[in-house]
Protein backbone atom coordinates (compact mmCIF):
# COMPACT_ATOMS: atom_id res chain seq x y z
CA UNK A 1 0.00 0.00 0.00
CA UNK A 2 2.65 2.20 0.89
CA UNK A 3 4.56 1.58 -1.98
CA UNK A 4 1.71 2.25 -4.00
CA UNK A 5 0.93 5.53 -2.73
CA UNK A 6 4.71 6.54 -3.13
CA UNK A 7 4.57 5.50 -6.68
CA UNK A 8 1.25 7.92 -7.08
CA UNK A 9 2.38 10.59 -5.43
CA UNK A 10 6.00 10.65 -7.21
CA UNK A 11 3.51 10.21 -10.37
CA UNK A 12 1.35 13.34 -9.58
CA UNK A 13 4.16 15.76 -9.22
CA UNK A 14 6.68 14.66 -11.86
CA UNK A 15 7.36 18.15 -13.09
CA UNK A 16 6.31 17.59 -16.69
CA UNK A 17 3.04 16.50 -15.13
CA UNK A 18 2.36 19.36 -12.40
CA UNK A 19 2.22 21.71 -15.47
CA UNK A 20 -0.70 18.99 -16.77
CA UNK A 21 -2.57 18.88 -13.87
CA UNK A 22 -2.29 23.28 -13.18
CA UNK A 23 -3.63 23.45 -17.03
CA UNK A 24 -6.15 21.01 -16.59
CA UNK A 25 -7.28 22.92 -12.78
CA UNK A 26 -7.28 26.24 -15.06
CA UNK A 27 -9.25 24.85 -17.95
CA UNK A 28 -11.77 23.18 -15.11
CA UNK A 29 -12.19 26.58 -13.77
CA UNK A 30 -12.77 27.98 -16.95
CA UNK A 31 -15.35 25.91 -17.88
CA UNK A 32 -17.42 26.87 -15.41
CA UNK A 33 -17.68 30.15 -16.29
CA UNK A 34 -18.26 29.56 -20.11
CA UNK A 35 -21.71 28.60 -19.80
CA UNK A 36 -22.99 31.48 -17.94
CA UNK A 37 -20.37 33.86 -20.25
CA UNK A 38 -22.10 32.45 -23.14
CA UNK A 39 -19.22 30.61 -24.36
CA UNK A 40 -20.81 27.36 -25.19
CA UNK A 41 -22.55 26.75 -28.80
CA UNK A 42 -24.35 24.73 -30.86
CA UNK A 43 -23.40 23.47 -34.44
CA UNK A 44 -25.52 20.85 -36.16
CA UNK A 45 -24.22 18.61 -39.14
CA UNK A 46 -26.29 17.20 -41.34
CA UNK A 47 -27.60 13.67 -41.96
CA UNK A 48 -28.59 12.72 -45.63
CA UNK A 49 -30.31 10.02 -47.14
CA UNK A 50 -28.43 7.67 -49.66
CA UNK A 51 -28.09 7.70 -52.52
CA UNK A 52 -30.38 10.51 -52.96
CA UNK A 53 -28.39 13.18 -50.56
CA UNK A 54 -31.94 14.85 -49.03
CA UNK A 55 -31.88 16.00 -45.46
CA UNK A 56 -32.92 13.32 -43.01
CA UNK A 57 -31.79 15.04 -39.91
CA UNK A 58 -29.04 17.09 -38.20
CA UNK A 59 -26.93 16.03 -35.24
CA UNK A 60 -26.65 18.87 -32.48
CA UNK A 61 -22.74 19.47 -31.59
CA UNK A 62 -21.13 21.00 -28.68
CA UNK A 63 -18.92 23.85 -29.15
CA UNK A 64 -16.56 25.75 -26.56
CA UNK A 65 -15.23 29.02 -28.01
CA UNK A 66 -12.55 29.66 -25.36
CA UNK A 67 -11.51 33.50 -25.06
CA UNK A 68 -8.03 32.98 -25.00
CA UNK A 69 -7.49 29.47 -26.29
CA UNK A 70 -10.20 29.15 -29.46
CA UNK A 71 -11.89 26.49 -30.35
CA UNK A 72 -12.04 23.69 -27.53
CA UNK A 73 -12.96 20.56 -29.36
CA UNK A 74 -15.95 18.50 -27.22
CA UNK A 75 -13.83 15.37 -26.90
CA UNK A 76 -11.54 17.68 -24.49
CA UNK A 77 -14.28 19.83 -22.87
CA UNK A 78 -16.74 16.82 -22.78
CA UNK A 79 -14.78 14.86 -20.67
CA UNK A 80 -13.62 17.64 -18.53
CA UNK A 81 -17.37 18.54 -17.80
CA UNK A 82 -18.32 14.80 -16.65
CA UNK A 83 -15.02 15.18 -14.03
CA UNK A 84 -15.97 18.84 -12.54
CA UNK A 85 -19.98 17.82 -12.45
CA UNK A 86 -20.38 20.30 -14.90
CA UNK A 87 -22.13 17.92 -17.76
CA UNK A 88 -25.98 17.92 -16.50
CA UNK A 89 -25.43 21.98 -16.92
CA UNK A 90 -23.96 21.55 -20.49
CA UNK A 91 -25.95 18.82 -21.42
CA UNK A 92 -28.94 20.41 -20.44
CA UNK A 93 -28.14 23.48 -22.71
CA UNK A 94 -27.34 21.79 -25.59
CA UNK A 95 -30.44 19.54 -25.33
CA UNK A 96 -32.90 22.87 -25.03
CA UNK A 97 -31.17 24.57 -27.83
CA UNK A 98 -31.16 21.40 -30.22
CA UNK A 99 -34.83 21.46 -29.27
CA UNK A 100 -35.32 25.32 -29.83
CA UNK A 101 -33.41 25.15 -33.37
CA UNK A 102 -35.44 22.18 -34.70
CA UNK A 103 -39.01 23.87 -34.13
CA UNK A 104 -36.80 27.18 -35.35
CA UNK A 105 -35.88 25.14 -38.87
CA UNK A 106 -39.74 23.79 -38.93
CA UNK A 107 -40.90 27.47 -39.11
CA UNK A 108 -37.79 28.99 -41.76
CA UNK A 109 -38.00 25.92 -44.07
CA UNK A 110 -41.13 23.75 -43.67
CA UNK A 111 -41.97 20.92 -45.90
CA UNK A 112 -38.00 21.00 -46.89
CA UNK A 113 -36.85 20.55 -42.80
CA UNK A 114 -35.28 18.01 -41.11
CA UNK A 115 -37.58 15.11 -39.82
CA UNK A 116 -35.58 15.05 -36.74
CA UNK A 117 -32.67 16.16 -34.47
CA UNK A 118 -30.16 14.01 -32.89
CA UNK A 119 -28.19 15.25 -29.77
CA UNK A 120 -25.26 12.78 -27.79
CA UNK A 121 -25.38 11.88 -24.13
CA UNK A 122 -22.84 11.20 -22.24
CA UNK A 123 -22.23 8.39 -19.36
CA UNK A 124 -22.23 11.03 -16.51
CA UNK A 125 -25.86 12.21 -18.07
CA UNK A 126 -27.36 8.41 -18.37
CA UNK A 127 -26.54 8.18 -14.91
CA UNK A 128 -28.37 11.10 -13.75
CA UNK A 129 -31.69 10.60 -12.14
CA UNK A 130 -33.27 13.87 -14.26
CA UNK A 131 -32.43 13.47 -17.22
CA UNK A 132 -35.87 11.36 -18.27
CA UNK A 133 -37.65 14.72 -16.47
CA UNK A 134 -35.29 17.11 -18.81
CA UNK A 135 -36.05 15.14 -21.94
CA UNK A 136 -39.45 15.55 -21.26
CA UNK A 137 -39.04 19.56 -20.12
CA UNK A 138 -37.77 20.08 -23.56
CA UNK A 139 -40.27 18.26 -25.67
CA UNK A 140 -42.75 20.39 -23.35
CA UNK A 141 -40.99 23.55 -24.01
CA UNK A 142 -40.82 23.64 -27.62
CA UNK A 143 -43.68 21.68 -28.27
CA UNK A 144 -41.87 18.89 -30.28
CA UNK A 145 -42.89 15.74 -30.74
CA UNK A 146 -41.02 12.68 -28.87
CA UNK A 147 -40.18 10.85 -32.38
CA UNK A 148 -38.53 14.16 -33.74
CA UNK A 149 -35.94 13.79 -30.96
CA UNK A 150 -33.07 11.56 -31.16
CA UNK A 151 -30.58 10.75 -28.77
CA UNK A 152 -26.91 8.85 -29.31
CA UNK A 153 -25.66 6.81 -26.68
CA UNK A 154 -22.52 4.82 -27.05
CA UNK A 155 -21.87 1.19 -27.37
CA UNK A 156 -19.91 0.89 -24.66
CA UNK A 157 -22.33 3.09 -22.59
CA UNK A 158 -25.49 1.22 -23.75
CA UNK A 159 -23.99 -2.51 -22.90
CA UNK A 160 -22.52 -1.38 -19.53
CA UNK A 161 -25.48 -2.36 -16.93
CA UNK A 162 -29.01 -2.43 -15.99
CA UNK A 163 -29.07 1.38 -14.53
CA UNK A 164 -28.25 2.30 -17.97
CA UNK A 165 -30.13 -0.20 -19.65
CA UNK A 166 -33.55 0.97 -17.71
CA UNK A 167 -32.94 4.70 -18.57
CA UNK A 168 -32.45 3.90 -22.52
CA UNK A 169 -36.00 2.26 -21.61
CA UNK A 170 -37.27 4.94 -20.33
CA UNK A 171 -36.40 6.96 -23.14
CA UNK A 172 -37.85 4.67 -25.56
CA UNK A 173 -41.01 4.53 -23.96
CA UNK A 174 -41.23 8.15 -24.19
CA UNK A 175 -41.60 7.82 -28.12
CA UNK A 176 -38.00 9.44 -28.22
CA UNK A 177 -35.34 7.45 -30.69
CA UNK A 178 -32.28 5.75 -29.86
CA UNK A 179 -29.04 5.62 -32.03
CA UNK A 180 -26.33 3.65 -31.03
CA UNK A 181 -23.13 6.17 -31.56
CA UNK A 182 -19.47 4.75 -33.22
CA UNK A 183 -20.78 1.52 -33.65
CA UNK A 184 -17.90 -1.44 -34.20
CA UNK A 185 -15.90 0.70 -31.63
CA UNK A 186 -16.79 -0.59 -28.24
CA UNK A 187 -16.64 -4.06 -27.28
CA UNK A 188 -20.03 -5.70 -27.88
CA UNK A 189 -21.11 -5.87 -30.76
CA UNK A 190 -23.54 -7.32 -33.07
CA UNK A 191 -24.29 -10.13 -30.42
CA UNK A 192 -25.77 -7.23 -27.99
CA UNK A 193 -27.60 -5.39 -31.02
CA UNK A 194 -30.41 -7.17 -30.70
CA UNK A 195 -30.53 -6.47 -26.23
CA UNK A 196 -29.98 -2.98 -26.73
CA UNK A 197 -33.33 -0.29 -26.28
CA UNK A 198 -32.25 1.18 -29.63
CA UNK A 199 -33.59 1.66 -33.32
CA UNK A 200 -30.46 3.18 -34.93
CA UNK A 201 -27.00 2.20 -35.58
CA UNK A 202 -24.34 4.75 -36.53
CA UNK A 203 -21.11 2.92 -38.28
CA UNK A 204 -18.24 4.69 -36.73
CA UNK A 205 -15.92 6.48 -38.95
CA UNK A 206 -13.16 4.21 -38.59
CA UNK A 207 -14.79 1.44 -40.25
CA UNK A 208 -16.19 3.67 -43.13
CA UNK A 209 -12.78 5.44 -43.45
CA UNK A 210 -11.32 1.81 -44.22
CA UNK A 211 -14.25 0.53 -46.09
CA UNK A 212 -12.51 0.66 -49.49
CA UNK A 213 -9.45 -0.63 -48.94
CA UNK A 214 -9.94 -3.03 -45.98
CA UNK A 215 -11.89 -6.77 -46.76
CA UNK A 216 -12.08 -7.15 -43.13
CA UNK A 217 -13.98 -3.78 -42.44
CA UNK A 218 -16.31 -4.09 -45.41
CA UNK A 219 -16.74 -7.46 -44.43
CA UNK A 220 -17.88 -6.00 -40.69
CA UNK A 221 -19.83 -3.27 -42.37
CA UNK A 222 -22.12 -5.72 -44.32
CA UNK A 223 -22.68 -7.94 -41.07
CA UNK A 224 -23.71 -4.62 -39.37
CA UNK A 225 -26.30 -3.80 -41.76
CA UNK A 226 -27.15 -7.40 -42.30
CA UNK A 227 -27.85 -7.34 -38.59
CA UNK A 228 -29.53 -4.02 -38.21
CA UNK A 229 -31.93 -4.60 -41.57
CA UNK A 230 -33.11 -8.14 -39.48
CA UNK A 231 -33.71 -5.95 -36.51
CA UNK A 232 -35.75 -3.50 -37.96
CA UNK A 233 -33.13 -0.62 -37.64
CA UNK A 234 -32.40 2.58 -39.18
CA UNK A 235 -28.50 2.66 -40.01
CA UNK A 236 -26.07 6.06 -41.16
CA UNK A 237 -22.12 5.42 -42.06
CA UNK A 238 -20.42 8.41 -40.20
CA UNK A 239 -17.58 10.46 -41.36
CA UNK A 240 -18.13 9.80 -45.22
CA UNK A 241 -15.69 11.77 -46.85
CA UNK A 242 -15.24 11.08 -50.46
CA UNK A 243 -17.83 10.23 -52.98
CA UNK A 244 -16.47 6.66 -53.10
CA UNK A 245 -17.50 5.84 -49.87
CA UNK A 246 -20.82 7.35 -50.31
CA UNK A 247 -21.18 4.71 -53.30
CA UNK A 248 -20.25 2.16 -51.26
CA UNK A 249 -21.66 2.77 -48.41
CA UNK A 250 -25.08 2.91 -50.13
CA UNK A 251 -24.13 -0.42 -52.61
CA UNK A 252 -24.20 -2.03 -49.64
CA UNK A 253 -27.53 -1.10 -48.62
CA UNK A 254 -26.33 1.78 -45.34
CA UNK A 255 -29.47 3.68 -45.52
CA UNK A 256 -28.05 7.38 -44.41
CA UNK A 257 -24.84 9.16 -44.30
CA UNK A 258 -23.06 11.97 -42.24
CA UNK A 259 -19.79 13.60 -42.91
CA UNK A 260 -17.78 16.59 -44.46
CA UNK A 261 -18.75 15.10 -47.72
CA UNK A 262 -21.96 16.40 -47.36
CA UNK A 263 -21.28 19.28 -44.76
CA UNK A 264 -19.52 20.16 -41.66
CA UNK A 265 -21.03 21.27 -38.73
CA UNK A 266 -22.39 24.52 -39.11
CA UNK A 267 -24.31 27.64 -37.42
CA UNK A 268 -27.87 27.85 -37.88
CA UNK A 269 -27.93 30.61 -40.93
CA UNK A 270 -25.44 28.36 -43.05
CA UNK A 271 -27.88 25.66 -41.91
CA UNK A 272 -31.28 26.94 -43.57
CA UNK A 273 -29.11 27.93 -46.93
CA UNK A 274 -27.11 24.45 -46.89
CA UNK A 275 -30.67 22.87 -46.94
CA UNK A 276 -32.59 25.02 -48.70
CA UNK A 277 -30.10 24.73 -51.78
CA UNK A 278 -30.45 21.10 -51.72
CA UNK A 279 -30.40 18.05 -52.46
CA UNK A 280 -27.14 17.56 -52.82
CA UNK A 281 -26.76 14.63 -55.37
CA UNK A 282 -22.46 13.88 -56.00
P1 LIG B 1 -19.85 11.94 -32.44
O1 LIG B 1 -21.14 12.05 -31.78
O2 LIG B 1 -19.50 10.61 -33.02
O3 LIG B 1 -19.86 13.08 -33.57
C1 LIG B 1 -19.20 12.97 -34.80
C2 LIG B 1 -17.89 13.72 -34.78
O4 LIG B 1 -17.22 13.49 -36.02
C3 LIG B 1 -18.04 15.24 -34.68
O5 LIG B 1 -16.88 15.74 -34.04
C4 LIG B 1 -18.05 15.67 -36.15
O6 LIG B 1 -17.67 17.01 -36.34
C5 LIG B 1 -17.02 14.71 -36.70
N1 LIG B 1 -17.22 14.44 -38.12
C6 LIG B 1 -18.36 14.41 -38.83
N2 LIG B 1 -18.14 14.10 -40.12
C7 LIG B 1 -16.81 13.93 -40.25
C8 LIG B 1 -15.95 13.60 -41.35
O7 LIG B 1 -16.37 13.40 -42.49
N3 LIG B 1 -14.61 13.50 -41.09
C9 LIG B 1 -14.11 13.73 -39.85
N4 LIG B 1 -12.79 13.64 -39.70
N5 LIG B 1 -14.88 14.03 -38.79
C10 LIG B 1 -16.21 14.13 -38.99
P2 LIG B 1 -16.97 16.75 -32.81
O8 LIG B 1 -18.05 17.76 -33.05
O9 LIG B 1 -15.59 17.24 -32.55
O10 LIG B 1 -17.45 15.85 -31.61
C11 LIG B 1 -16.68 14.81 -31.09
C12 LIG B 1 -17.45 13.97 -30.11
O11 LIG B 1 -17.75 14.74 -28.94
C13 LIG B 1 -18.81 13.51 -30.63
O12 LIG B 1 -18.64 12.37 -31.45
C14 LIG B 1 -19.53 13.22 -29.34
O13 LIG B 1 -19.17 11.95 -28.85
C15 LIG B 1 -18.97 14.28 -28.40
N6 LIG B 1 -19.93 15.38 -28.29
C16 LIG B 1 -20.12 16.46 -29.11
N7 LIG B 1 -21.11 17.25 -28.66
C17 LIG B 1 -21.60 16.66 -27.53
C18 LIG B 1 -22.65 16.99 -26.60
O14 LIG B 1 -23.39 17.97 -26.73
N8 LIG B 1 -22.83 16.13 -25.54
C19 LIG B 1 -22.06 15.02 -25.38
N9 LIG B 1 -22.31 14.22 -24.32
N10 LIG B 1 -21.08 14.66 -26.25
C20 LIG B 1 -20.85 15.49 -27.31
MG1 LIG C 1 -22.99 11.47 -32.19
MG1 LIG D 1 -20.92 9.51 -33.91
MG1 LIG E 1 -17.92 9.18 -33.76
Amino acid sequence: EAKRAGRARYVLFEPSMRSDVSASVALENDLRQALPNGEIFVQYQPVVHLPGNTVAGIEALARWRHPQRGLVSPADFIPLAEACGLIDAVGQFVLHQACRTFELLQHQLGPVAPPVVAVNLSRAQLRQPRLVADIQEALRDTGMSPHQLVLEVTESLAAQDATVQHTLREIRALGVGLSLDDFGTGYSSLSCLHELPVNTVKIDRSFVSQASDSEYHRVLIEATLRMAHTLGLGTVAEGIETPEQARLMASLGCAEGQGYLFAKPMDVAPLVMWIQSGPHPL
